[in-house]
């Protein structure tokens, strides 16, 4: 038994829900399990979880994110390089397509968010040290 492919005219087996010749899957079923994943899932996957490197099992990238886990999300610089990457839509997942639905206000307006933290830390050291130094003066 056989069929034709809607897309490409293909002969194709009947139990196939991809075609061989032009690759395009053949139910909306399978289309739809084939997406890559969303940008905003991924993204609060990356904040919240990237340390063990659950943003890339989540898009398919599946050995780095075991060397993530395993590393801690790279001390934690990897990860925050990858949720850089995923704020400005340059994150690809394990097929090397893009996320799906990116929104660049979003992806922007969260990476400026994650800043504050960072900010705050850098802050807090400057205070530290300027308190070190004025004590310094005085003794
Ligand atoms: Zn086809």
């Amino acid at each position: 038994m056989s069929k034709t492919c809607p897309h490409c005219g293909a002969e194709i087996n009947d139990e196939a829900v991809r075609c061989y010749a032009c690759q395009k899957w053949l139910t909306p079923e399978a289309e739809q399990a084939d997406k890559p994943a969303g940008f905003l899932e991924t993204l609060l996957f990356a904040w919240f979880l990237g340390g063990f490197g659950i943003h890339r099992f989540y898009t398919g990238n599946i050995a780095t994110g075991a060397a993530q886990l395993l590393t801690l999300g790279g001390c934690g610089i990897w990860s925050y390089i990858d949720f850089i990457l995923i704020c400005f839509n340059k994150f690809k997942d394990g097929k090397g397509r893009p996320l799906r639905d990116y929104n660049q206000n979003t992806g922007i307006t969260i990476f400026v968010i994650s800043l504050i933290p960072l900010g705050l830390i850098l802050f807090l050291l400057f205070i530290l040290g300027l308190a070190t130094a004025l004590a310094g003066a005085n003794s």
